[in-house]
């Protein structure tokens, strides 16, 4: 909690009500994750394949084939059954035969294929007497057939191929998640970007509008950084940063929004905060990178930083760029008030200064 420490009218708001709105003090943030450890370029061609068929012998002779491959069978006696496990389970490859008591394949590939998440190929059985169920499974949706009876060879051979390509369809659904991501953040911190924080404070800008919900924004930077890079280099400078940067994520909340504004600039935007709110996280973060020395290669340095808050609704602030301008001139006073401090715009431009602060 704040220790009441500014001097200003405000501080019925500031020790009011700021507790309990803390629930975790990690972000999450797409680029705090490692990057997905990549698939092999030749990975085996083991799969997970369900086998369902009413007819036992059929279905045990695929079974056995299959396995005798290595893939790992699970086999259903019901279209019915497969649907059920299929909640829980996950499966590389589904071979479907058509004519079954009760719901049949191709009803069942419809439903498999209705469903949004990813690419299961499936492979529908067929007897070759009947040439309209393969059209229309094919038609909803089915990736391949073999016909009844069929060659092991050749049906070997389908699976194979479906898993080829449900392998590369994986592959390049997990490149462009990673592509995705990369989009979206600042390449030396791993903190979003300009332009997903310009998207998201446009977007917590008009739903803080509408629903009249405050929004609080902070600007930081780092004190005297230029001293940084001029003392000690850049490999330093960049080393400070992500620093810095790792210590900021660790002191928001995960609604909050941390983005890298630009050089040592970062910006925090803090939804559905309020003042008191948003000036214990903004003390947080101050603390965080204050606390304890930077340790990088070549040094140990001390930083500080500089925050600015703004806060909508207050006075003079009507649109998104009347808060981003609000938050920088408050940094831009707590830079000319010493530095390694809180200043507020709101009203009038007042610093925070924790009692506690030590
Ligand atoms: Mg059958």
């Amino acid at each position: 909690m704040l220790q009441g420490g500014v001097s200003t009218k405000r501080d019925a708001t500031l020790n009011g009500d700021a507790s309990g709105l803390y629930t975790a003090n990690t972000l999450s943030v797409a680029s705090s994750r490692p990057p997905p450890p990549r698939a092999p370029s030749n990975p085996p061609a083991l799969a997970r394949v369900a086998v369902v068929d009413d007819d036992r012998l059929a279905r045990d002779r695929v079974v056995s084939l299959l396995r005798a491959r290595g893939h790992q069978v699970t086999a259903f006696e019901s279209a019915t059954r497969l649907l059920e496990a299929y909640k829980q389970a996950a499966f590389d490859l589904v071979l479907l035969d058509v004519v079954m008591e009760g719901m049949s394949g191709v009803e069942a590939c419809r439903i498999l294929k209705a469903r949004e998440e990813g690419f299961v190929p499936v492979v529908l059985v067929t007897s070759r007497a009947d040439p309209d169920a393969r059209v229309e499974g094919l038609r909803i949706g089915a990736d391949d057939y073999v016909c009844k009876p069929f060659e092991e060879e050749e049906l070997l051979a389908r699976v194979s191929s479906m898993l080829r390509i449900k392998r590369a369809f994986d592959q390049l659904a997990a490149s462009r998640n990673r592509m995705a991501e990369l989009a979206v953040l600042d390449d030396l911190t791993g903190l979003y970007n300009v332009r997903y924080l310009q998207q998201r404070f446009a977007e917590e800008w008009k739903r803080a509008e509408r629903h009249r919900e405050p929004l609080a924004i902070a600007m930081l930077d780092v004190d005297h950084f230029k001293l940084v890079n001029d003392q000690h280099g850049h490999d330093v400078g960049d080393a400070v940063l992500r620093e810095v940067s790792t210590r900021l994520k660790g002191s928001v909340r995960d609604t909050d929004v941390v983005a890298r504004y630009g050089g040592e600039e970062f910006v925090v935007l803090l939804p559905s905060t309020q003042l008191a709110a948003a000036l214990v996280v903004a003390e947080r973060i101050r603390k965080a990178i204050g606390s304890r020395r930077v340790e990088t290669a070549r040094a140990r340095l001390d930083v500080t930083t500089s925050i600015g808050v703004a806060l909508y609704p207050s006075r003079g602030v009507s649109s998104k760029d009347q808060l981003l301008r609000a938050a920088d001139a408050a940094l831009y006073r707590a830079k000319e008030e010493g530095r390694d401090r809180i200043c507020v715009h709101q009203e009038q431009m007042y610093v925070f200064l924790p009692e506690d602060d030590s």
